[in-house]
């Protein structure tokens, strides 16, 4: 009998693979990795310089262990050019495997934005233990304060920001948007952020963009050009600009792709006993939109979907509205997103209370369809989620 190929050995990868096992302790099965396929968590890479954590203090389990722990063989260091699937194999650098079916789980990629400039590829961005191994080599380079900027005041570079200046560093934060997190947090929120970043230190360049990156003439240091005229000297640039689904091996399979890999409500892709979750996805949401959901909560919805339906069943990735947590521990911000549609036509509304803010989003026909509060604590998000919930299920 052929394997269950799980390609990827992410959050998501290894969550499908301790998925099936709950339910299967036998099928063979094989994951299939381009890194050492060590377990870390992900989210823990934002949060780790002011606890002054290493990349080897972030790795939780080996590969072997891992390979032990859910009965898996294990190929590291091995990139999946395509799948064959007229001939059901895998197709490696290091051969190619028959599968019985297979999983798809290979994250996303940092987005580079097209900055002028001598210095301009020494950017770096953290999206992998191996990117905050070498980001931690080049601040200790720098000696004890770094001066980092920023690209990308979203979820990732606000978190980023908070933490190193948490940890001693010069940040300065750039972003084209007037105020943090806009993209994500109503204004009100985002102003509290603003408000609490600023105490901590950080340098806020927003309304802006980076357009060029030279070495400075006298030594090692940087100077990053802005669009607003002003000049920045850093040691670091780390880009926090976002992320796009890795898409090459799924179309070099002929699989379907729109911002990721399409999969339907049971985790299936266009392909016959191929399935896909995580960053590389984009989910089916309730009422049959499509969307790219970079984040633990779905990705470990659809894993406990997709192991039920590698043994036949047919379990449908029931998405629920979960917050989006913000861990800037000067600000812990948690949202749970209206939907891009409701958007448009709704209405923030926010009270203040103890310090505490909260918004509440209305859609058009003055529906509950999310909120956003900082700093938030657990008793708070279930309260905001039932009421949620009070409108999703009415
Ligand atoms: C700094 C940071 C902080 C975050 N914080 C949070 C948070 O607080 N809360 C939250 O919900 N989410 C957070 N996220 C997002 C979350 O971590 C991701 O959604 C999640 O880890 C994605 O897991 P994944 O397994 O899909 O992808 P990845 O972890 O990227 O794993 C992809 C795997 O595929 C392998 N691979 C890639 N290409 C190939 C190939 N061709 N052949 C074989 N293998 C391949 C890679 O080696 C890797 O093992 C954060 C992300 C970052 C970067």
């Amino acid at each position: 009998m052929h394997p269950i190929v799980i390609i990827g050995s992410g959050i998501a990868g290894y969550t499908v693979a301790r998925e099936l096992r709950k339910l299967d302790k036998t099928s063979p099965l094989l994951i299939i990795t381009a890194d050492d396929g060590g377990f870390y968590s992900k989210p823990m890479l934002s949060n780790a310089c002011a606890h002054n954590k290493q990349a080897k203090d972030l790795i939780n389990q080996t590969a072997e262990q891992m390979a032990a722990q859910v009965n898996a063989s294990s190929l590291t260091g091995t990139k999946v050019d395509h799948i064959d699937t007229a001939t059901n194999k895998v197709v490696t650098n290091a051969g190619n495997f028959e599968y019985s079916k297979v999983v798809i789980a290979l994250g996303a990629q940092a987005i580079r934005l097209p900055i002028a400039g001598d210095a301009a590829a020494q950017v770096l961005s953290v999206n992998h233990l191996d990117d905050y191994a070498l980001f931690r080599e080049q601040i200790a380079a720098t000696g004890e304060s770094a001066r980092i900027t920023i690209l990308g005041a979203g979820l990732i570079g606000c978190e980023f920001a908070d933490d190193l200046a948490g940890a001693g560093h010069k940040v300065t934060l750039v972003d084209p948007n007037p105020l943090p997190l806009a993209a994500l947090a109503p204004q009100a929120i985002s102003l509290g952020l603003q408000d609490a970043l600023l105490k901590r230190g950080i340098t806020l360049q927003l309304g802006t963009t980076a357009s060029s990156i030279h070495k400075a003439p006298d030594g090692d240091a940087l100077q990053v050009t802005l669009a607003n005229g002003s000049l920045v000297n850093a040691d670091l640039v780390l880009s926090a600009v976002g992320l796009r689904p890795k898409l090459r091996m799924a179309t070099a399979s002929g699989l379907q792709t729109d911002r990721g890999i399409l999969i339907n409500a049971y985790g299936e892709t266009s392909a016959a006993n191929i399935y896909a979750l995580g960053d590389c996805a984009q989910y089916q949401v309730t009422g049959g939109a499509q969307q790219v959901l970079p984040y633990i909560a779905p990705l470990m919805v659809a894993a406990r979907a997709i192991a039920r339906n590698l043994l036949g069943e047919s379990t449908v990735i029931d998405l629920k509205p979960s917050p989006v947590i913000v861990k800037t521990p000067s600000f812990p911000v948690a949202v749970v997103p209206p939907g891009i549609k409701d958007l448009a036509n709704g209405r923030w509304e926010t009270e203040l209370n103890d310090g505490v803010t909260i918004s509440r989003f209305f859609d058009a026909s003055n529906r509950l369809s999310g909120f956003a509060v900082a700093p938030h604590d657990a008793r708070l998000r279930t309260r905001l989620l039932a009421e949620l919930a009070e409108f999703t299920e009415a």
